[in-house]
Formats: C-alpha cells, structure tokens, sequence
C-alpha cells in the first residue's frame, strides 16, 4: 500500500540520546518521511535522569518528558530498548544494558567496554540446557515523543528472534551475536545496518512514530 507522508516533510525532531548509534539508526529511518532528527544540543551537560522504571514505556516517556523541557517549543523523542527472553520470563527486559551488573559481574554497564561480553554470558548460562525451540525472544524499543514537559506520543517496534547456543558474526552491538533471525538464516549481527534497520524493533518503531506526527 502506497503512503502520502507529506504532511511530515519539514518535521523536525530532537533526540535526547547519547548513543551516536542510536542517532545514526533513527535519523536514516526518519529520511524515508522527510523528517529531520538532529541529536538533542548539548545533553551531555544536562544531568540524566534515573532510568529505573518498570517497562520501557515508563522509561522512555519519563525522558522525553524530562528532556523536552530543555528545549521548549521543540519535539524531543526518547526511547528505551531491550532483549525479553521467554524462558526467562522477559528478563533482561528493562534490565538489558544492566544484566551482568545487576548480577555482580561488572560495576556498572558504563564502567566496563566488556559490559556486552559479560552480558552475553550471563545470558548463555541462564539459558543453558533450555531447548532450542523454547530460546524465543524479542528486541523491544517503545519510543516517546514530548514537547515542553508534555507526553505526546508513543509508539513501539519489535523483531523476533531465537538465542543461539554461541555468539555468531561481528556487527551489531549488545546482545546482536546470539540474536538469531529464523527468517535471514543470520544473526543480528550477521546482516548489513540497511537490513537490520529496515527489520529491527528501532527501525520499526520509528516507522511506526512518524506517521502519528504533525508540525
Ligand atoms: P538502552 O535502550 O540504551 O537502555 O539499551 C538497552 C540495552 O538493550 C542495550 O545496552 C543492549 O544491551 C540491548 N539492546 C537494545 N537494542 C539492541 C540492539 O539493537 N542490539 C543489541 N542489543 C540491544
């Protein structure tokens, strides 16, 4: 089906993200709609918030809320993101980028450049001896838009997945090694950035944002 998403053109959003990563991956998705997304001026003299919520939802909200009054009259997007494994009840969930730390493995997630290996290995032990057909799993990214201290919207995308038994490929980051797409045949951190941004739960949830918007 064939979308008219000129009412976008022009649109301009801030992202209130640290993470050239992240900027890079919600800025290409956005060119589709002819959005502009530059990454939100000087956050990294603004103090961050705690991101201790219960759901992404709340996470991502309460920074969009809490960034977009640094800004005023202008749209600041946030976003949470993470991996929920089935056989692990949902875990890591919101807890993703501080697995291993919560466990005691690593300080904290910033304090350490192996914080992804340590979390891969945590997961591989968590999951060892469950089956391959129970090691189903998603990335989950909820994103929230605000303007001057006020929500505006949300949205969220999601890929699914298995966890493989060992790491496979070199891109990607986080948990993307064991993150198995039946569908490719690879691992996210097997296929090119076009691909994994046309498929993943941040692409999605960017295509699923957009459209909600107007000036
Ligand atoms: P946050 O959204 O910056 O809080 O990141 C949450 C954590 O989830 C990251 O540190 C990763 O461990 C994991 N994660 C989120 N998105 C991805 C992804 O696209 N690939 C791999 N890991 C991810």
């Amino acid at each position: 089906m064939l979308h008219n998403y000129t009412f976008l053109m022009g649109l301009h959003l801030y992202a209130a993200t640290t993470s050239q990563g992240k900027l890079r991956d919600f800025r290409t998705a956005a060119q589709a709609y002819s959005v502009r997304i530059d990454g939100l001026p000087r956050i990294e003299e603004i103090a961050a918030p705690e991101e201790n919520g219960a759901t992404f939802e709340a996470n991502a909200m309460a920074k969009a809320v809490y960034y977009s009054r640094y800004v005023p009259g202008a749209l600041v997007l946030a976003d949470d993101s993470g991996l929920e494994v089935d056989a692990l009840s949902g875990a890591p969930g919101v807890r993703s980028a501080r697995f291993a730390a919560d466990a005691g493995l690593v300080d904290s997630p910033d304090a350490n450049d192996n914080t992804d290996v340590w979390n891969n290995m945590l997961l591989l032990q968590r999951l060892a001896g469950v089956p391959a057909p129970l090691r189903t799993a998603r990335y989950r990214c909820v994103l929230a838009c605000a303007r001057g201290g006020a929500l505006y919207q949300t949205a969220e995308g999601s890929v699914e997945g298995m966890i493989l038994e060992a790491p496979r490929g070199t891109g990607g980051f986080g948990y993307d090694p064991l993150f198995y797409l039946p569908q490719l045949d690879r691992t996210m951190a097997e296929i090119d950035l076009e691909t994994k941004l046309m498929l993943s739960h941040r692409g999605r949830a960017i295509a699923a944002l957009l459209p909600m918007l107007d000036k």
